[in-house]
Formats: C-alpha cells, structure tokens, sequence
C-alpha cells in the first residue's frame, strides 16, 4: 500500500531528480570586489589585499599580463584606471528614483530608433506591445530637453479607446515627466559628463514640461480598429506594466541589401549608401518621417553610421545618460588596456547594481551594435581572404561580372559570400548554415531522436527566484502578490532569469537526458518571447532507443515497449477535494518542487483538471473543485 507521502518515482530517479535540485541550488549569485560584477559562480578568492577576486580577474591580472620591463605594472583589467568602472548614480539623482524611459528620452543627446508602441484589448490580456527599429545613423542633439514631439516614437490605438481605462492606461507610466528629476539631471550632465558640456539647455522647453504628468498626448498618434474590451475584467486585475517588447536589428548584410547589391551593381536602381550619405540640414518631424534617416547637428559625426560612431564616438554614454551619469568606462574611451566591444558589453550588463541589465532598451542597441561590428570585421577579412586566393583584386566590376554573368567563378564568389554572411549571428544566412549542419546530424546520427520543447515556468520557480530582488518578500508573499514580484523582478532582471533557464536545461541534458535515456547528441535552439521569457526546441538523440517504424506489427511492439516504460497514467486520488487554504502547485511553492511525491503529483493533476474543467465549463457538466476520474 502506498501513501502520498511515498516518492512517486524510482529510487533511480529519484536520485537523478535530487542531484538535479541539489546541483541548481548550489548556483550562487556573487559580486567581484575586483571587476564590481554581480554574477553566479564566480570562484571567488582573497587577493593580497583581502579583496574577495573572481576567477576572470585573477586570470586578466596576472604578473605576466601586467608587468612590462623597466615601467610601473598596467593597472588591473576592469578598473577605474583602465576606465572600466561605471561608477554609482550618484545619490541626489538616485534618492529621485529611476528616469522613466520618456525622461532620459528628453535628455539623451543620441537617438538610435523609433519606437512603435501598440494599445491592445483583452485578447492580448491588455498586454501593450513594442517594437524597437532601431536605425543606422543617429540623430544629436545640442539643445535639450528635446520636444515631445521630436521624440521619435509612434503610438497605435484603438478607436475605442476613450471608452475604455484598460486601453487609456496602457504604457501610460513609461511616459510619465517630473520637470524637477528631468531638470536636475541636466544640470548634471551638464556638470559632469564630458559628452554634455557644450549642450544648450532650453528653458523654454524645460519650462514645457509638466511638473507631474504624462506626454503620451502629445506624442503622434494613430487610431486603428477597435479593440476587444471584457466589461466584467476589473481594471485592478491588469498589469498594465506587462507588455511584449521586440526588436528590429538594423544591419548592413541582410537578404534584402544582398537583394538591392545586386541590382545596384546590375546598374538597375540607385540605392542610398550610408557611408556616403549626405543628409538633409533639417530635422523631419517625427510625425511626417518617423523612418527617414535623420539630421545629425554635431558635424563631425554627421554622417557616420553607428558601428562607425561608437568607434569613435561617445554612442553609449550619450544614448543611455542614466547609465553614465558621469560618462565613465564609455566603451570609446583610450585605456592601457584595450578590451572587445562583446567583452564590454558583458561586463556593462553584469555590472554590480544591474542598471544595464535593467534598462529596457540597453541591450537592444548593444546587441545591434555588436551585430554590425562583427559584419564591418568580417567582411574586412573576406576582402583580405579572397585576395590572397585571388590575384585580380575584388573590385566593383568583378561583382558586376559576378552578378550579371551567371559564370562558375561569378556563382562561386556569390557563394562565398553568402557563406561569410552565415558566420554572422542572427543573420537569415546564419540560420541557413545551422539548418544545414542539423540535416547533417539527423542523417549522420543512426539512433532514435526525440523533439523536446523546454519552456519556462519562470514566474513560478523558487530556484529562480531566489536570486533575486525582494526574495525575502517573494517567501512570505501570499500567492498573489508573490506573482507580482516574480511578474516585475523578470521584467526587471532578463540576465539572471535566461541564465537561470540555461542552466536549468543544461542540468536536465546532463544529468536526466543523459543518465537516464543514454543521450549521445542535441541540438537546441533558444528563443525568447513576450517579457523575455525564454523557450528552447531541440532535437535529442539516444543510443538504444529504437527507430519509430511503424510497418509491422513486431516493430510497433519493440518501439512501444521501449518508451512504454517510461510513460505512465496515473490519478492518485479521484476524489480529491482542494483543502481551504491550498496553494496551486503550478504556481511556485517555495521548496515544494524538488518532492516528488505522490501528493505533489494528485496536487498537480487536481490543478491541471480544475483548469481543463474551468475552460470547459460552458459546456461540459464538469463541476469546478471536483476531479473527474482520470484513465
Ligand atoms: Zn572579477
């Protein structure tokens, strides 16, 4: 007679199970007194001065890498010496709390995209939507704040929406100004970033601004069809904080600009080159232009496309003031110490106080910017290399030879083009290259695969959790409100939860995959969707497992009796009634997970049906609060 108090699996799985949970609990979040990182498992050790040092420091800083015959020792890698520390916000600003995103709009000098905000209704659980476009050439400004109606940001809303406060309320507080926090970053800025110190400061425009109060309406905006609204969902329910936010790389490589190369070289159209553009003097307004390329005022970077800019100009600092309150460790400054732009970036994203992780739109121009970076690199050595194969030299009329004859040598040097195009991450062609290599696999590999599909239950897991902020609040919380935080602190934290989840399937490959089913190859990829949630599909192959083949009665036996063991029908309690006060074990319980009991699982199946009942209800007879019998 069991109990559900018994484990509800094997020993050996059990096992398998206790040394996942065991192995995932040991990650620890840890702050560098060298590098002033935050981040897990750094094998911390005391240096000579009692500083608590990472692993990567002590490797950066060793005597061999510092010292240099007859002259004083470089100074450490990531320190204020070698202009690597971002410093703190300062606590006058901070005591002012964080810019909303519409603030450090207002005072950036750099503006790198447009933004498309959509309003949406109840299908969408009023979750508003964003997409970032980010572009080519930047726009500066000398004269700030800027004018809402310079800010090039567009809004989609429903007709319907004056009717309706689930759709008037949506990304209402990311546009929210108080003229005092907006004035005295300025003055600021003006004080103590170098990339300010000859901005105008437009008190006309200041004075402009509300003293508390959202721009939103005076932002151009577009109506579009009605959206759905439920009158029985009450506004306290939505998040209106929640939203889907995506990006639009802007790079030179991609199948369109391969498209246009051609018919350019082809002779057939005149297409705009943005590294000879010669740009109109005048800004468009945002409402007429929103895509156009834009106005720089500074003239020497007038016309220079960013992974040009951020080689020599301040492109960060000046995009993201909030981050560089005092322009320190901006990416473009000289140092000892010369560091790699993907270096940089990860250093700035695992910074101690998470400001860069934090920022909604950091990364997306980081990663924009790192894409082309790669793309101005690569296609260098690709000119190089083909010169040393080649003794005519690539020039403009080979490419047009290649294009417009379709010779062996011309599809040739298409092809390897395109190949060099492949190694880009993110890029269609990349992609390609990978679909590629998995065929290879899946031909190569003469075992049984299976397609696994890992998704997050971020919201929910203690192991997650407890690496964040407000993890004591998070434990005591009752269920509701302990959603909230989990809601707010992925929102706010991207970088610790997709490194959660790596780790987390990592473990499960390793130690489940590969301990129990005899896994010998997998190929997964990552994807992220709505909040940064991630998700990851993959093909796993396993050695002993049989091939599906289904043309005999004996084959279909072998196959069944293979992964029949594995898969069981199980409801331990029929009856069960949810006891008053119960928590849904889908949601996170702290500590609950890592038991396999069998209560866990009746907890689980009794949520599950609630859920399948409740969505039912209409019509089925099913009652809610009492499980139907499962086969
Ligand atoms: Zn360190």
């Amino acid at each position: 007679m069991t109990s559900l108090n018994d484990i509800a699996v094997t020993p050996e799985d059990a096992k398998l199970i206790t040394q996942f949970h065991t192995e995932l609990m040991a990650d620890k979040m840890e702050l560098c007194g060298r590098c002033q990182q935050r981040w897990f498992n750094m094998e911390l050790q005391k240096d000579d001065n009692g500083v608590e040092v990472c692993q990567a420091c002590r490797r950066r800083d060793m005597p061999s890498k510092r010292n240099q015959p007859g002259q004083p020792p470089l100074p450490y890698f990531y320190s204020a010496a070698n202009k690597l520390d971002f410093g703190e916000v300062p606590p006058q600003l901070a005591q002012l709390g964080e810019l909303t995103p519409v603030e450090e709009m207002l005072i950036a000098r750099v503006h790198v995209h447009v933004q498309v905000l959509t309003v949406r209704g109840a299908q969408y659980k009023y979750r508003g939507h964003v997409v970032h476009f980010l572009r080519d050439v930047g726009k500066v400004y000398s004269q700030l704040p800027c004018l809402a109606r310079d800010l090039e940001i567009i809004i989609l809303r429903p007709s319907n929406t004056a009717d309706h406060q689930h759709l008037q309320r949506q990304f209402r507080r990311q546009f929210v100004v108080r003229r005092k926090v907006v004035t005295a970053w300025l003055i600021f800025l003006r004080q103590h970033h170098p990339g300010y110190r000859d901005v105008e400061v437009d008190q006309a425009a200041l004075e402009a601004l509300p003293e508390y109060g959202d721009l939103m309406d005076q932002l151009p905006i577009h109506e579009v069809d009605e959206a759905p609204v439920d009158p029985n969902d009450p506004v306290e329910n939505v998040d209106f904080e929640d939203q889907e936010v995506a990006a639009v790389p802007n790079m030179v490589v991609n199948d369109r600009e391969l498209d246009l190369l051609r018919d350019q070289l082809a002779g057939e159209v005149q297409i705009h080159d943005p590294m000879e553009a010669q740009l109109p003097r005048q800004a468009q307004p945002a409402a007429e232009a929103p895509l156009a390329q834009a106005h720089l005022v500074m003239p020497e970077i007038h016309s220079t496309p960013l992974s040009e800019f951020n080689r020599s100009q301040a492109l960060l600092s000046l995009t993201f003031p909030s981050l560089y309150p005092e322009g320190k460790g901006e990416f473009v400054m000289p140092r000892q110490r010369s560091i790699d732009y993907d270096v940089y970036l990860r250093h700035a994203m695992r910074w101690r106080d998470g400001r860069f992780a934090r920022h909604p739109r950091f990364r997306f121009v980081a990663f924009n910017t790192l894409m082309r970076r790669q793309i101005s690199v690569r296609s260098t050595f690709f000119c190089k290399r083909h010169e040393q194969l080649n003794p005519e030299p690539l020039d403009i009329n080979a490419l047009k030879d290649a294009f417009r004859n379709e010779t062996p040598e011309g599809r040739r040097l298409l092809e390897s083009i395109v190949r060099w195009t492949g190694s880009i991450r993110g890029t269609r062609a990349y992609w390609g290259v990978k679909l590629q290599e998995l065929l290879a696999m899946a031909y190569a590999l003469k075992c049984s695969s299976a397609f696994i599909t890992f998704s997050a239950a971020d919201n929910h897991w203690h192991s997650l959790h407890r690496h964040m902020p407000r993890y004591q609040e998070w434990l005591a919380a009752d269920e509701l409100h302990r959603m909230r935080i989990s809601v707010a602190n992925l929102r706010d934290n991207p970088h610790i939860s997709a490194f959660h989840f790596h780790r987390r399937q990592q473990l499960f490959v390793k130690l489940l995959l590969g301990g129990k089913f005899n896994l010998v190859e997998h190929w997964d990829r990552l994807e992220w969707q709505g909040r940064g949630s991630p998700h990851s599909h993959g093909l796993y192959w396993f050695l002993g497992a049989h091939l599906p083949d289904m043309s005999s009665e004996e084959s279909r036996e072998t196959f069944a009796k293979f992964w029949g063991i594995h898969v069981h029908a199980l409801n331990p309690e029929t009856n069960r009634q949810m006891p008053v006060g119960e928590a849904n074990p889908l949601r996170a319980i702290p500590g609950l997970e890592d038991e396999p009991t069998f209560l866990l699982l009746s907890m689980v199946i009794y949520s599950l049906i609630t859920i399948v009942a409740q969505a039912n209800s209409n019509i089925t007879d099913t009652q809610p609060g009492t499980a139907p019998p499962l086969q």
